[in-house]
């Protein structure tokens, strides 16, 4: 017999296991019972393609006993079994440790966090047990092993006898307590219940032996007590089942049971097509993001099948990237079972699938938008985001499909609107859409330009995605409303004949600014906008001041820069004081113009170019 040592990150999270404070260690039964299934899909998988296995179904099932007298809970199955080296590799090792590694060494300690975030399989077993057996034979193989661990300080393999190919998994459970009763984990009633709850769709038979209480054969009063082995799962797919015959719950476990997240879906949507493509399919829509949703290693994808056998487990052709966030299950007969992937790419079927389940989501978002806002605007905080990079990332190509969906802050009430809703309050002299972007919806507020155009009575879409205007820039209009920055130069609101007369009059000054400022900004002119601020920054052409400052963060970005022009606010009293200086002072004249231009990026948020001379100009100022 050899005595091992789990490797150290299995090591850790078993300690979380045989510690864990997690309240629903119930799910050990549907990992293990999951674990057994897939062994026997692994002997399916083979039989597709090696002909001297002939799978025959009725020698495939699953069997959980419990001995209440050595307090043993057994769970069996004629699946593909393990080697030495299978049992050392696979339950030495935690199997997930892709994901496991994910994980901060210090957001370890929390055993909640954990089990909430990824399934954890085979380890779920010390939850409810302080010592786990594991007999298996491997298919084609004589000889058959036993791995025995007790915890985290090891576990033991030794040769063991077994006649039939497959796995039983044996727990001697832990001792109950007040808080805890391991006990149940017995009785016949809780273990049919968890079973019914939680894998009823296994396709597999697991069978019990139940035992009821029956009139005595060729008796009419007297009875006896017969135990007889029973399958207790359904084993017919959900999405084939009746719509009408199924409950939230239903959809809610099945989730669940397919680790699709550890949230309560947000949405289910069940759809049996019987058209050109024939296929049943359900999607989630999750209620929180999964925590790796926005980085590289988030993979999206629907479970596919084909006649109730599992082809792909994320097969990312169904799914569009900016729906990427969606899980489910497609399952069609129309689609060949030894299709590979490159194949299924180009696949016909597979792409009308896919079309019908994109038009699918967009349909049940806009219900969800139309019938209850307040759960659409929790999708779109979490979501919401990555319809926008959809827009952008494609150039606008599916327009049509999402910008109904799209939602934004706006300077009414401070609430959430659709681009619809805006257009219809528009009232007939307003042309555009008028959007203003900043860090918060506080600061967007505070923007002079922003005040200029709410006092002309015009609403404003508040954006405080770095996304939000590069999509918009893509989308170009919404019901032929161009959409326009509040901080355009060429706002074009009220020609302002006073105005121009003022600046007619102050040519000369402004020319000097701008001479002053050299290639800082295109152009200094007599601002039509501003109300109580000096002066303010506008920008002209495709690049928009907020766009700058996102295009400059981008690791790789270049240095892309607006075409700025400084707006100076001719009914200030600092106007008074630079025509002032520009009849008398060349001197201050620099140090004022120097002064306002770093006023206005301060205002935008941008950077000073070099905050010592903005500082040594106060106080010269002050001085
Ligand atoms: P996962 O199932 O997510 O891969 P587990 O920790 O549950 O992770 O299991 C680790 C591995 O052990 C499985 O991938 C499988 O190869 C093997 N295994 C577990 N249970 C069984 C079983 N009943 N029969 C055969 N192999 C099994």
């Amino acid at each position: 017999m050899e005595k091992k040592e789990f490797k150290a990150e299995s090591k850790r999270l078993l300690d979380l296991m045989v510690n864990s404070i997690y309240t629903n260690k119930e799910i050990f039964l549907r990992e293990l019972i999951s674990n057994a299934s897939d062994a026997i899909d692994k002997i399916y998988y083979k039989a597709l393609t090696d002909d001297n296995i002939v799978f025959n179904k009725n020698d495939y099932f699953i069997k959980v006993s419990a001995d209440k007298e050595k307090r043993e809970l057994t769970i069996s199955d004629t699946g593909i079994g393990m080697t030495k080296e299978d049992l050392e590799e696979n339950l030495g090792i935690i199997a997930n440790s892709g994901s496991f590694a994910f994980k901060k060494e210090n957001e370890l300690k929390d055993g909640f966090d954990i089990i909430g975030q990824f399934g954890v399989g085979f380890y779920s077993a010390f939850m409810v047990a302080s010592k786990v057996t594991v007999i298996s034979k491997a298919l084609d193989r004589d000889e058959a092993y036993r791995w025995e661990s007790e915890g985290a300080d090891g576990y033991t393999i030794e040769a063991a006898s077994k006649d039939v190919t497959g796995t039983d998994i044996i727990l001697k459970l832990k001792e109950s307590t007040e808080e805890e009763n391991y006990d149940e984990y017995l009785q016949e009633y809780r273990l049919r219940g968890l079973i019914k709850r939680y894998s009823d769709f296994i396709r597999y038979p697991i069978k019990m032996d139940i035992s009821s209480r029956k009139l005595k054969e060729g008796s009419e009063d007297e009875y006896e007590d017969v135990v007889e082995e029973k399958t207790l799962n359904s084993m017919i797919p959900l999405w084939r089942k009746n719509k009408n015959e199924l409950t939230d719950q239903d959809y809610n476990n099945f989730y669940a049971e397919k680790h699709f997240g550890f949230d309560e879906p947000l949405k289910s949507i069940h759809l049996s097509v019987d058209g050109l493509v024939k296929y049943d399919a359900i999607l989630y829509l999750p209620s929180t993001p999964p925590m790796d949703l926005y980085t590289k290693e988030y993979e999206k994808g629907l479970q596919l099948y084909s006649s109730g056998v599992l082809i792909m487990d994320k097969c990312p052709d169904l799914l569009p990237d900016y729906f990427g966030f969606v899980k489910g299950v497609v399952d069609s007969e129309d689609l060949s079972l030894n299709i590979s992937r490159e194949m299924l790419q180009h696949d016909r079927q597979l792409k009308l699938i896919a079309k019908k389940i994109k038009e699918k989501i967009k349909d049940e978002l806009l219900n969800l938008l139309k019938n209850d806002r307040e759960k659409y605007e929790g999708f779109f905080n979490n979501f919401g985001k990555q319809l926008k990079y959809g827009i952008y990332s494609e150039f606008g190509m599916n327009k049509d499909l999402l910008q109904d969906l799209l939602i934004f802050y706006s300077s009414k009430d401070k609430k959430l609107v659709t681009l619809e809703e805006y257009v219809e309050r528009m009232g007939e002299d307003q042309k555009y859409i008028y959007y203003a972007g900043g860090e918060s919806l506080d600061r967007i507020d505070r923007l002079p330009q922003v005040e200029f155009i709410k006092d002309k009575g015009y609403e404003i879409l508040y954006f405080i995605d770095e996304v939000d205007e590069f999509a918009i820039k893509v989308l170009r209009d919404f019901k032929e409303k161009e959409f326009k920055s509040v901080s355009a130069a060429d706002l074009d609101l009220d020609k302002d004949e006073t105005k121009d007369k003022v600046q007619e009059e102050n040519k000369g000054l402004l020319e000097s600014m701008k001479e002053i400022l050299k290639d800082k900004v295109k152009e200094v002119r007599i601002s039509t906008r501003l109300k109580n601020h000096p002066v303010y920054l506008a920008s002209e052409g495709e690049v928009s001041i907020e766009m700058e400052k996102v295009l400059n963060q981008m690791p790789n970005g270049e240095s892309i820069k607006a075409d700025k022009v400084l707006e100076i606010n001719p009914d200030h009293k600092v106007f008074e004081k630079i025509k002032e200086t520009y009849e008398g002072d060349k001197e201050k004249l620099d140090l004022y113009t120097n002064l306002l231009y770093n006023q206005a990026l301060l205002i935008e948020g941008l950077p000073l170019e070099d905050p010592v001379e903005f500082t040594n100009n106060i106080w010269k100022l002050l001085g």
